[in-house]
Formats: structure tokens, C-alpha cells, sequence
């Protein structure tokens, strides 16, 4: 292990960031990569010979023998093909080659990723381009490629490429918003930290769990005789262990360049959080599944299982992945940051509004981005934000929102845009206190905190409905502003009318209400519960014309990706419905039976003995008449899942509303059995010993 001061020549150790570039290119070659990094122009062949010979020597250095194409096709996860460097020589020797060409495009035979219908086999490669904006690294050997991944056709199949353009689309908008404010930027960029939460547990237990192997979640388990009641597990000391492992987690992720920042155990036992230092959304993207994997290996070397399911075990609380969501131009000035003079109040109020008007119109598509299976256990269950898309922008901000919208009865509006920005803005506190931890996107100083994502996703999709939802906004408002004949007036206008159009949104008391939902549909606002309930929304019609106008998606493909979030619900459902079954006949039922067994065998000797055996006789009829009783529910699971249908529009459905009560009948059962068979009877880890290990 490295020590304190090793730090930062351990950062981005492998990472063949700008430094190195400099360092190893000649001089125009870095500039016009540069140039490319930063405007997003066009590399020329011979440029990329030249990096591309740069960087393979570099990572010859680092150890590397092979490069891949890292890209993030429609699962959400990475995936990557190795080829070496080797080209042979006519002697029979090698040599190590890497050319521009195969560092700007590879070739995967991609035909097993999911594709929800856009690619008939036939047409199966796609191809992978570079995403110069995010760093090479090496990695175990093999430098990686961040890149983007396309069919021949032209059809998006990855999760960076559409992020990328929504970042194009969203950079474009706010630069001709800046413009009106007097203010020449090339480049806007959208900032994200994403702070991710884990559970770990010791690997032991885990390979004994056939739920946590296959689904990554308990299906089984009755609540230990303490949960997280006390809350003593919140920014608690950490255990040894994991203290070791996180120390371990972050110096892999900073050799990665990523910037790991925050780490502390969260409210759950076994539960931790780990928060890195903002960037811009794709690098954000890239560096958190890096983050993930790296959980999971650095994991194993210490003897935990990494969990990063959104629900492993019910009953305490599940993981989430808050989204800090934020814009700022190239010159470093963050465009949510409240001003200090009442003419960069105008400007903040009117981002603010075009961020208050892109939830409201949009609230489906932020909920579609953060629907699936394991998310479906979170959202609305008093743990998480819920299922209802809201705002909480804090007392401040509220009462200037307010003010704007009562700003009706004065005859100026100018004016009264203009004192609100000298007297109330600045005094914003930029970290207020009493933040609403109830609401699904909060308003936090400088930024927004998007609280629903599970920890599972990957990001991408989130900040791809977040920047071009924000950046229809800005159009917009650009196109209005830009044909006003007199500014001010225009300005304070549309904030005024804007903010009364879209004021439902906001809400700052408590998400976890009971009344809550019942306002929420006097307001109008969507409750989508589950996933089947978003699934429909993806391909609305407002919401494909919204992406086809900014160049983000096609209207295919947005069909495509909602077949994919379809199939792939009904899938982890059918396969936590198999688990199960399969759990209950070979492991529990033969467990109980074996048990029963004990205590007859009991009842009878002592019975044979001329003693009495009351509480052995009672348990065993207790027993077998709850395994009967399980039986059942387990007959009734088993005929749900074979009745299924096969469709992506029938299946989401019914799983949701047949197979999930008939698994939670059996669970409930089975979970009573627990408590009535002996410890050395159970046939996996109890939650008891799995959470509270030593
Ligand atoms: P907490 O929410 O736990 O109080 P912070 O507010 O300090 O913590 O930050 C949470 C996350 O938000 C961190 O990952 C941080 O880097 C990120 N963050 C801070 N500023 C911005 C920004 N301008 N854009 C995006 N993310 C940001
Ligand atoms: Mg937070």
C-alpha cells in the first residue's frame, strides 16, 4: 500500500491524461488532439497514427500487451474485447504495432447485445468510435479505449453516444442563452457526481445464497431482532475490515484518474457510500461503472461480496445512486450558482426556470430513467424518494418563486425582477440546513440532486433525459428572448409566466406523506408506481419529438430502447421467480421435512421410553402443517410463471401483477418456517448472521 504522500503521483498513474499527452506527443499533435478534446472537431488520419503509436508506448510502459474498446452497450454494462499488439515479422519474431485506425474504430461481433429489434443479425457488427473527451487507461494488462458503439446502419446501440450528443445539444442551447446575456462561451458543459451506495458482506455467506447469486438480492429471510432502528450504522466507525477495503478501493480507483472523494457507512448495516468529485457527465458515466466493477473485485481480495443491488434485503433500507447534477461553461462559471448582483440573478433564475419547466414537462422521462425491477422496491417505499417526480428548492428560493409569481400586480415587471435580485438572492445559504432528504430532486446551493436512480443504473440514461430536457427549455427561451425587441421586459416576463405555468412541481414538505400522493394528483403530477407504469411513457409522442429535435435519438430507437427496458423487467422477474422455486424445493422444504423428521424420531423414542413429548409433538404438526401451507403457495408461484406471456407488451404486466404477490405469498411463509426451524436445520444464512457478521 502507498503511502500519504505518494498520492498525487498515484493519481491517474495509469491513465494517459492530458500530462502525458504533452509529454509524449510532439507539439502540434497535441494541440490538435487538444483541439478535439475540447471543441469535439474532426482527428485526421495522420494525426491519429501519431497518438495512436503515443499511446500504445505508453502503455507498453504501464504494462499492457492488449487494447479494447471499452464502450456501455444497451445493458448498462461495460463491455470489452482484448487484441494484442503483436503483428508478426517475416522472421518468425513480433513486433508490438497499434495504429490510428484501430484506436479510432473496432469492429466487435456484437450480436449477442441486446438491441431491441434494431439489428437483424445479419447486420450484427456494429463498430466502436473513440470518445476522445474521456481518457485511455490501462487496466490489468490491456489499455482501454473508451469509445461509442454504433450499428453499420447508423443506429445508436450504446449508452455514450446518445449522452454525448444530449451534452452537444444542451451545450448549444445554454451558449446562445449565455449570448443574450452579453457573454461569448464555446462549450457548456453538464457536471455530475454521482454518489454511490453498497452494501458488503462477507463472501462465505454469499456463496451460500442462491438468491444473492443469481439475483443479486435475498428472496428469503426473516428480519434479525435488530434492523436499523437505532441508527447507530449512519457515519458509524468503520469496521477494520471495510476500512481496509475502502482504502484499498480508493488508491485502485485513483491510479484509474477517478476522484474518489467521500466514503462512510450509510444507514442500513453492511451499508456504505462512496462519492467522488464532480465532472462532466460522461466522464462521470465512465468513472462510475469503473466504480462499480472495482467495488466487486477490490471486494473478493478482502473476503466481501460487494452488493450493489437496489434491494438486497428487505425490510432496511435499499441502495440508491444520488445524481449532483449541475452546468457550467468553459470558463469554470457554474450556471446554478445564485449571483451576487442582481444581473446574474436574472441569469440563475432563468436556468433555474428552464430546470423547473424541463422536470414538470418531463417528470415521465426522468421516472422511465430510473425504472427497473430492483428500483421498483425503493421508490415509494418510505426509504427512498417516491415514485412521484418533484422539486424541493428550500425556503429561499420558495419565497422568491413566489414573489416572481404574485409579481402579476405590479405594473413594472422589470422592476420587480429587479429588487427581487438586489434584496433576497444573496442571501441564499448554500448549504441550507434543513435539506428536504424526502425529495426525489432537490436543489442543494449549486446544483441539483436527483435522488431516484437505483444503485445499479448506470447513469448515462438519467443525465441523456435530464440535459435535453433542460436544453428544449433553453431553446426555447432563446427563441423567444432572441426576438424580444425590449430584454428586460421579455425576461422577466417569460420567468414570471413560466414559473406559474410549471409551479406544481415544486414541493418542499415531506415526499413520505401520507397526503402527499393525494396532492400530488390534485396538482396533476404523475405517480408512476412501478416500472410497467413508466414503460409506456418512454415512447410518448411529446417525449420522441423532444429527442428527435436535438439529434439524441430517432423514434426507432427509442422504441427499441423502451423493448429493451421491457424485456429486461419481465426477465429479472422471471428469473427471481425460478430462483425461488428452485430455493424452496431443494433447500427449504428439504430442510423443514428434515427437521420434522428430528422431532418425530424425538416424539417416538420418547414415547418408546414412556415419556411424554408435548412441545416436540405440537412443533412437529405445527411444521408440517406450514410446510403444507407452503406448498401451496409454491404450486401457485409455479403455475404464474409457466402461464406467462412472452411478449414485451403483455409480460412487464403480468409479472408485476401476478408473479410478484405469488413470490411474496411464498416468501412470507417460508419466512415463518425460518423462525420455527433449528439454526443448524436452515440451509443458508440467516439476515441475522449475514448483517451483523464479525
Ligand atoms: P452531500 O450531498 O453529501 O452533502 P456535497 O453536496 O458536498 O455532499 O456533494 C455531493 C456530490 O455532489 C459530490 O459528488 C460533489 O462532487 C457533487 N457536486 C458538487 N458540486 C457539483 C456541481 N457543480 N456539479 C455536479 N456535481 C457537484
Ligand atoms: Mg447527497
Amino acid at each position: 500500500m502507498t503511502t500519504n504522500s505518494k498520492v498525487p503521483e498515484l493519481f491517474g498513474s495509469m491513465v494517459f491524461n492530458e500530462a502525458v499527452m504533452q509529454d509524449r506527443l510532439p507539439k502540434d499533435i497535441f494541440r490538435a488532439l487538444k483541439k478535439t478534446i475540447k471543441e469535439g472537431t474532426k482527428l485526421d488520419a495522420a494525426v491519429a497514427n501519431v497518438v495512436a503509436s503515443a499511446m500504445k508506448d505508453w502503455a507498453i510502459s504501464k504494462g499492457a500487451t492488449h487494447y479494447t474498446h471499452w464502450f456501455q452497450p444497451m445493458t448498462g454494462v461495460p463491455a470489452e474485447k482484448h487484441d494484442s499488439f503483436i503483428s508478426p515479422n517475416d522472421d518468425g519474431t513480433v513486433i508490438m504495432e497499434f495504429s490510428g485506425k484501430e484506436l479510432i474504430k473496432g469492429e466487435p461481433d456484437a450480436s449477442s447485445f441486446p438491441s431491441g429489434g434494431l439489428r437483424a443479425t445479419f447486420e450484427a457488427r456494429g463498430y466502436t468510435a473513440w470518445d476522445p473527451t474521456s481518457y485511455a487507461f490501462v487496466k490489468d494488462g490491456t489499455l482501454y479505449i473508451p469509445t461509442a458503439f454504433c450499428s453499420y446502419t447508423g443506429d445508436i446501440l450504446d449508452k455514450k453516444t446518445p449522452l454525448l450528443r444530449s451534452m452537444d445539444a444542451i451545450s448549444k442551447q445554454a451558449c446562445r442563452v449565455l449570448r443574450l446575456f452579453g457573454k461569448e462561451c464555446k462549450r457548456v458543459s453538464t457536471t455530475v457526481g454521482p454518489e454511490q451506495e453498497y452494501f458488503l458482506i462477507n463472501e462465505e455467506d454469499y456463496k451460500q445464497r442462491e438468491d444473492l447469486i443469481f439475483t443479486g438480492r435475498t428472496l428469503f429471510g426473516a428480519m434479525p431482532p435488530k434492523g436499523q432502528e437505532m441508527d447507530d450504522h449512519y457515519f458509524g466507525a468503520l469496521r477494520p475490515r471495510v476500512a481496509a477495503f475502502m482504502a484499498e478501493l480508493d488508491q485502485e480507483l485513483w491510479k484509474l484518474g477517478v476522484l474518489a472523494k467521500t466514503k462512510h457507512n450509510e444507514v442500513a448495516p453492511c451499508q456504505h457510500e462512496l462519492a467522488p468529485i464532480f465532472s462532466t457527465t460522461n466522464i462521470a458515466t465512465d468513472h462510475n461503472q469503473l466504480m462499480m466493477e472495482m467495488m466487486k473485485r477490490v471486494a473478493k481480495k478482502h473476503g466481501f461480496y460487494c452488493l450493489l443491488h437496489e434491494k438486497p434485503f428487505e425490510g432496511v433500507n435499499g441502495s440508491g445512486k444520488h445524481n449532483n447534477w449541475s452546468i457550467s461553461t468553459d470558463a469554470g462559471e457554474n450556471l446554478l450558482e445564485p449571483g451576487r448582483t442582481p444581473a446574474a440573478n436574472r441569469q440563475f433564475l432563468l436556468f433555474l426556470t428552464a430546470v423547473i419547466k424541463a422536470v414538470d414537462e418531463y417528470q415521465d422521462l426522468l421516472r422511465v430513467s430510473v425504472a427497473n425491477a430492483g428500483n421498483d422496491h425503493r421508490l415509494g417505499a418510505n426509504e427512498a424518494p417516491p415514485a412521484i417526480v418533484s422539486m424541493f428548492v428550500g425556503d429561499e428560493l420558495e419565497a422568491i418563486i413566489e414573489a416572481i409569481e404574485k409579481g402579476e400586480t405590479h405594473t413594472d415587471v422589470d422592476k420587480t425582477m429587479m429588487s427581487i435580485g438586489v434584496s433576497v438572492l444573496p442571501a441564499i445559504p448554500k448549504d441550507t440546513t434543513d435539506r428536504n432528504r424526502t425529495s426525489p430532486f432537490a436543489f442543494t446551493g449549486n446544483k441539483f440532486e436527483f435522488r431516484m436512480p437505483g444503485s445499479t443504473f448506470n447513469i448515462a440514461c438519467t443525465n441523456i433525459m435530464l440535459n435535453t430536457a433542460v436544453a428544449e427549455e433553453l431553446r426555447q427561451f432563446a427563441d423567444e428572448l432572441e426576438a424580444a425587441k425590449d430584454f428586460d421586459a421579455a425576461l422577466a416576463a417569460l420567468i414570471q409566466r413560466e414559473i406559474k405555468a410549471h409551479k406544481r412541481i415544486i414541493f418542499n414538505g415531506n415526499g413520505y406523506g401520507a397526503d402527499w400522493p393525494a396532492e400530488a394528483e390534485r396538482r396533476g403530477l404523475l405517480n408512476l408506481k412501478s416500472t410497467p407504469d413508466a414503460i409506456p411513457y418512454y415512447t410518448m409522442d411529446k417525449n420522441v419529438k423532444l429527442f428527435q429535435r436535438h439529434g439524441v435519438y430517432t423514434r426507432v430507437e427509442m422504441e427499441s430502447r423502451g423493448e429493451i427496458l421491457a424485456e429486461e423487467y419481465a426477465k429479472t422477474l422471471h428469473i427471481e421467480a425460478l430462483t425461488m422455486l428452485d430455493m424452496l424445493k431443494k433447500q427449504i422444504i428439504p430442510a423443514c421435512v428434515a427437521y420434522s423428521r428430528e422431532l418425530a424420531d424425538t416424539v417416538a423414542v420418547k414415547k418408546s421410553i414412556g415419556v411424554d413429548a408435548p412441545a416436540e409433538l405440537a412443533l412437529v404438526k405445527a411444521l408440517t402443517e406450514k410446510v403444507a401451507a407452503l406448498l401451496e403457495r409454491q404450486a401457485v408461484l409455479e403455475e404464474k410463471v409457466s402461464a406467462a406471456p412472452q411478449g414485451t407488451k403483455e409480460a412487464p404486466r403480468y409479472y408485476h401483477d401476478e408473479v410478484i404477490p405469488a413470490m411474496a405469498g411464498a416468501r412470507a411463509v417460508a419466512d415463518e418456517l425460518e423462525m420455527m426451524v433449528g439454526e443448524k436445520h436452515w440451509p443458508f444464512p440467516t439476515y441475522a448472521k449475514i448483517l451483523y457478521y464479525v
